[in-house]
């Protein structure tokens, strides 16, 4: 059974968020219980052993935004769950959303959250598109990312790449600075012998209630297999 990685950004009412890569609070409470229920052991993605016959899920809170730092932790925790959130320390909110840009989380909530067993992870100073970008460059924004979330007492073990964009350079940038686990936004299960440095993630949508996320996760990878 190979390790799933589901990918999330904004949690909360589509009144206050919308429906651009966001899910409400109660669709996010549907998947928990769905994925409980069958089986997965809820991991941080530091803590996925990712070994076979593991039946093990992450959930990833991209960008770490005030809304999902407000509603994750208490729809996780009667189920004893961890998240993972990956801080932009550099940003006080998503100047990337250009006009829906949002509030991240602070310091104080992000060292909270980390007290209460969720794990924060490195996603860059200032979220930029790391591929393509100088050695000198993919190091300070790692680097000063690392520093800042490092010096407030955080454990920082794992990386999110802005927008999915990575090379080898940044792989290695990330290896060197002490990171041992990496996200992408390449879909699926985590293969059986993945580079920890570049694993898969399922994105999850606001429309994806568990039906179509059983077809995202297990049934469209199949038919594809068979050209379907
Ligand atoms: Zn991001």
């Amino acid at each position: 059974m190979p390790s799933l990685i589901l990918c999330y950004h904004k949690v909360g009412p589509e009144s206050a968020e919308g429906r651009f890569l966001n899910v409400s609070p109660e669709t996010l409470a549907k998947h928990v219980k769905f994925f409980l229920r069958r089986g997965f052991q809820g991991r941080t993605v530091s803590g996925l052993a990712l070994a076979p016959n593991v039946r093990e899920i992450a959930f990833t809170f991209d960008d770490a935004y005030q809304c999902a730092t407000d509603h994750v932790p208490e729809i996780f925790k009667p189920h004893g769950l961890s998240a993972t959130f990956y801080a932009v320390p550099g940003l006080e909110e998503s100047s990337w959303d250009g006009t829906r840009a949002r509030k991240l989380a602070s310091m104080e909530k992000l060292l909270e959250l980390e007290r209460g067993g969720h794990e924060i992870g490195n996603h860059t100073y200032r979220h930029p598109h790391l591929a393509g970008l100088t050695r000198r460059i993919v190091l300070e924004e790692l680097l000063l990312a690392q520093q800042a979330l490092v010096d407030q007492g955080l454990s920082i073990t794992s990386v999110c790449y802005p927008f999915g964009s990575h090379n080898d350079l940044t792989v290695r940038v990330a290896k060197r600075i002490g990171l041992v686990r990496g996200v992408t936004l390449s879909k699926g299960l985590v293969p059986e012998g993945a580079d920890p440095l570049r694993l898969p993630r399922v994105v999850v949508g606001f429309r994806d209630g568990p039906p179509l996320l059983t077809y995202k996760i297990w049934v469209r990878p199949l038919l594809q297999r068979v050209g379907l």
